[in-house]
């Protein structure tokens, strides 16, 4: 039965509990209550969420030409956010009610006389700015005050210079990065989808001023092409332009990749043009003359920055959402996450069918073999077989492979596929080559 975005409350909590119950995420300091907006990656989370990153940084980084990677640090120096505007300008409106205490964000709210909750009265509107705030060194002054980035684009723009002339780049070409960002977010929630700390995946593409519409485009789709590359239905996305008023002062254009969570559209990723605004801006504050030197045509300019921004967390929550399905009714209903193969946890789980007569053994060795060449597996010979599969199902492996009373007689062994449920007889000592083939076939379009 496929699985629509009905009961979608239900969804998420069934999603929440399933992400417990099978190792995908935690709250975080679990065992002291929690604490607010904060989750761990369990043994499968982190695996899909590292398969996710890896997603993207293979298709905006290893397998182009044009862009290039660095890793920042977390901490960086002051002046960075005045000039990036973040010190004066990254903050949101914040309402109390004075009756209930709840706060919310000024603007998610739809009038300003009453708290929606019980009808007390709001405060005025204060600007809270999201950053968070710490100290350099033991003395905790204004002048050891360091901030937590709130994104991790600053980091890539004030290396501009430095990138470019290290790789000898010249525009367009762009600079990625995926790292730590915290925001101390007046409404976290809706699970990890807005969080205080977050990971960030931050593409800044430096095009000669003439072509910023052009690679504007070209981003806007392939970025959202990306999404559907790795599983995600076509008709739980779609791309979102900002009205004029909700652009930022600098940027000339901006689009946000929404996905149909089952809270409500919501972004993914935003695409903006942000024309040449933050390198004019770091020239200005930091005395270095960022502008591009041409040799071509000997002229300077400042390039435009197109910039895809994408949330890991956000994005490894979309994909397990989309990959939710259920197969069966009542009692004998089933989860199975549809992962895409390269974004699966888990690509093969080996299950010899009974502890004896050496299917354990031969199982063992085609375990080892699967993870000498790297491909992530998963051993298990507990409990009956078809209780195995639903626990993969669940998991979201794409092939379970089984040792039986056939493999000691021909040394085949049964390969099933969780989406077609189609099961066939491979040589086991083919198995690498066999399953390698399929992960290699299911990425290839990049
Ligand atoms: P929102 O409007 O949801 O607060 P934003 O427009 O401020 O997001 P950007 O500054 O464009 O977000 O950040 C780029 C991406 O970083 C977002 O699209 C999202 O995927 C991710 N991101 C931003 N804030 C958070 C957060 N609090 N928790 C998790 N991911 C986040």
């Amino acid at each position: 039965m496929a699985q629509n975005q009905n009961n979608k409350s239900d969804l998420m909590g069934t999603i929440v509990s399933l992400a417990k119950r099978r190792g995908f995420v935690f709250q975080s300091s679990e065992i002291y209550g929690g604490l607010n907006s904060c989750w761990d990656y369990g043994p499968l989370g982190v695996e899909l969420k590292r398969n996710v990153k890896d997603a993207w940084w293979r298709a905006m980084v290893t397998n182009r030409r044009d862009i290039v990677g660095i890793d920042a640090s977390i901490l960086m120096h002051p002046r960075v956010w005045e000039a990036s505007g973040h010190l004066s300008g990254f903050s949101d409106p914040l309402v109390d009610c004075k009756k209930c205490k709840e706060r919310f964000r000024a603007d998610h709210l739809e009038n300003l006389d009453r708290c929606p909750k019980c009808g007390g009265e709001l405060t005025e509107v204060r600007r809270f700015n999201l950053m968070f705030k710490t100290f350099m060194g033991p003395v905790e002054d204004s002048s050891a005050t360091v901030y937590m980035r709130p994104e991790t684009a600053q980091g890539i723009l004030v290396n501009f210079l430095n990138v470019q002339q290290a790789a000898r780049l010249k525009p367009p070409f762009g600079i990625a990065q995926i790292g730590k960002s915290f925001r101390n977010e007046i409404t976290p929630g809706n699970f990890t989808y807005r969080t205080r700390e977050f990971e960030q995946m931050e593409m800044e593409f430096f095009t000669p001023p003439d072509q910023d519409s052009k690679w504007y485009e070209y981003w806007r789709e392939a970025r959202l092409q990306w999404y559907k590359d790795y599983g995600i239905k076509p008709e739980h996305l779609r791309l979102r332009d900002h009205e004029k008023d909700e652009l930022a002062h600098y940027a000339k254009a901006c689009v946000d990749v929404e996905y149909l969570f089952p809270f409500g559209w919501s972004e993914l990723e935003g695409i903006a043009n942000r024309t040449d605004y933050d390198l004019k801006q770091h020239s200005q504050f930091s005395g270095k003359d960022l502008a591009f030197f041409d040799d071509e045509t000997k002229s300077h300019y400042f390039p435009y920055v197109i910039e895809p921004a994408a949330g890991a967390d956000r994005a490894t929550l979309a994909f397990l959402v989309d990959a939710y399905d259920t197969e069966g009714e009542g009692k004998d209903e089933r989860v199975v996450l549809r992962f895409h193969p390269a974004l699966a946890p888990v690509k093969v789980a080996v299950l010899p069918l009974v502890k004896r007569d050496g299917m354990p053994e031969i199982g063992e060795k085609i375990y080892r073999d699967l993870l000498d060449h790297s491909i992530k597996s998963f051993y298990d010979h507990a409990s009956s077989i078809g209780r195995r599969y639903a626990r993969q199902d669940e998991a979201g492996t794409p092939f379970c492979l089984t040792v039986d009373s056939q493999t000691l007689e021909d040394q085949t062994v049964t390969l099933r596929e969780r989406d077609s449920r189609e099961q066939y007889r491979v040589a086991s000592g083919q198995i690498v080559e066999v399953v390698g083939k399929k992960l290699r076939e299911a990425m290839k379009f990049r």
